[in-house]
């Protein structure tokens, strides 16, 4: 696909970023964000707070709600009713309205603006918080755009969401890309084709109901289609691969090329296929080996197969048990 040197664009919680816009006046710099992922993505900062107009510092916000009641507000600490709540949705509507060409949101846990999930909801006075809220601003976010990937910084030092994060977010880089260059229905049949070992790895079985669909694509509305398939696509790969996906995909990978293969160096890639199922190597360990193996035996279907390079190798994402 073309463009592929253009990185692609998130939207991150400004203090993620350094920047001092916090209530107290400091911020959350995230080196990870910013010194591995930030090579790879063009970040755009966003602070809701800031956004509706509230200086900084200021007096610290949280989220209240009538115990066990669906209705959340955010209003300030110290006085209740000084209530931020109607401020922050229209500033995340008119957020969202430009979030076109964006490929993902980065936001700042426990935030009553930015948290994603598990934000502290005060119910009682002196009684303890639940943590049931999501922050205001990506409430809205994550409805108005229910496709776009969207992660906490705090859930990105966990391995497993960190790869399926920036899978989503690249996934949804080069679908973003395909749409730029003028959609055809020959575009997005290579589009499902390429993902296919990818999207099984995730979920399988919307794997296949994402093949029905592109098998119905010549009796539909293409625009109607492209816009369901993107969001069973991000549904689907928003399930966790796991070391049981990956063995089923890469011994289906290993079919291709196992004729060619002699006895020593098949149960030499079978051994590491095994090794990974039972967690006692990365999967970058049987992939490795059997990348070696494709180019001395090139094969153009597996070759244009993005599960053996969703994202950039030195982000090592595939380095991790
Ligand atoms: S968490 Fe969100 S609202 Fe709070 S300072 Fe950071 S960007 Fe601003």
């Amino acid at each position: 696909m073309a463009h592929s040197e253009e990185k692609p664009k998130l939207g991150i919680s400004s203090c993620l970023l350094g920047s001092e816009v916090r209530y107290d006046g400091g911020h959350k710099h995230n080196t990870y964000v910013t010194g591995t992922l930030g090579q790879y993505f063009d970040f755009v900062p966003f602070c809701p707070e800031q956004g509706i107009g509230l200086p900084t510092p200021r007096p610290p916000i949280r989220l209240v709600a009538e115990p066990g009641q669906a209705l959340i507000r955010a209003v300030e600490v110290r006085d209740a009713t000084v209530d931020f709540s109607k401020a922050l949705d229209e500033f995340a509507k008119k957020v969202c309205n430009g979030l076109s060409e964006y490929s993902g949101y980065i936001v700042k846990k426990d935030s009553p603006s930015c948290g994603m999930e598990r934000v502290k909801v005060y119910e009682k006075e002196n009684a303890p918080a639940v943590k049931r809220g999501v922050g205001m601003f990506t409430a809205r976010l994550m409805q108005q755009r229910p496709e776009l990937p969207v992660e906490e910084e705090g859930r990105l030092t966990d391995p497993r969401l960190r790869e399926n994060f920036v899978t989503r977010v690249f996934t949804m880089h080069r679908w973003q890309q395909m749409l730029a260059d003028g959609l055809t229905a020959q575009d997005l049949v290579e589009f499902h084709t390429r993902h296919k070992f990818l999207l099984q790895v995730h979920y399988e079985s919307t794997y296949r109901e994402l093949g029905r669909l592109i098998a119905d694509i010549g009796n539909r509305d293409l625009e109607t289609c492209a816009a369901e398939y993107l969001q069973l696509l991000m549904r689907c790969l928003k399930h966790l691969a796991d070391p049981g996906k990956h063995a089923n995909v890469l011994m289906h990978i290993m079919g291709f090329v196992k004729e060619k293969l002699n006895t020593d160096e098949k149960s030499e890639l079978l051994d590491l296929i095994e090794a990974h199922r039972l967690e006692m190597v990365p999967v970058i360990v049987p992939i490795t080996l059997l990348n070696h193996f494709l180019r001395r035996f090139p094969n153009d279907y597996i070759a244009r197969q993005y599960y053996l390079a969703p994202h950039p190798r030195e982000l090592m994402l595939r380095n991790s048990i």
